[in-house]
């Protein structure tokens, strides 16, 4: 069960998006805080570039929250939360895309939680893919 905490961290990080779109991740190793990042409307990156091209998604080039927050990462980690809000700070599903979902299984993240629009967080793991849910305060 992730803290409560690490959801806020991943709110608040979205929050700070300068996107249309508010999306923040926070990686974790261990349940210690390895990298935060937002999504990037306008900036686009060669990892997300490359990846987008092999799940042939190539238009989108522009940096997503899961695979910036991969780059800034200086360790592995092993799980990472997923949150995105719209303009009223209202929860919206964060689902990681195809995109961002292979860079995460290539990275080795096990643990993949995000928000959804009924306010539920879901854990969903990849290595066994499996879905959980659980109730966010
Ligand atoms: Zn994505």
């Amino acid at each position: 069960m992730i803290p409560d905490n690490f959801l806020q961290l991943a709110i608040e990080t979205a929050k700070s998006s300068p996107s249309r779109r508010k999306v923040g991740a926070v990686l974790l190793k261990k349940s210690k805080v390895v990298a935060t990042a937002v999504n990037l409307e306008q900036k686009s990156h060669p990892l997300q570039a490359r990846l987008a091209k092999k799940v042939g998604l190539c238009e989108k080039i522009y940096l997503h929250a899961e695979i910036a927050a991969l780059i800034k990462a200086k360790e592995d980690a092993d799980t990472i939360v997923v949150a995105r809000v719209n303009t009223r700070n209202k929860l919206r599903m964060a689902k990681p895309c195809p995109i961002c979902t292979l860079a995460l299984e290539q990275e080795g993240i096990k643990n993949v939680y995000y928000t959804t629009n009924e306010g539920f967080m879901y854990k969903y793991n990849l290595e066994e893919d499996s879905l959980e849910i659980h109730e966010t305060t």
